[in-house]
């Protein structure tokens, strides 16, 4: 993969609900703050406690 494509492509979990959540580009950081975002809306949202695997497990590579 080429830098360029790095940073077009974003990282996208989608919920059961239909809400997404995105992160752009494949920085590690941006991942963190997405598996974060990800476990407090199914904590709040569905009383689902998530692990950081089970949210890896849910990420989606877009371009
Ligand atoms: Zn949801």
């Amino acid at each position: 993969m080429s830098t360029k494509e790095a940073l077009a492509a974003s990282k996208v979990v989608r919920c059961s609900c239909g809400l997404e959540f995105k992160a752009p580009g494949m920085a590690s950081e941006a991942e963190r703050h997405l598996i974060q975002a990800v476990k407090r809306h199914a904590k709040d949202a569905h009383d689902l406690d998530f692990g950081d695997e089970q949210v890896l497990a849910m990420i989606e590579v877009v371009a």
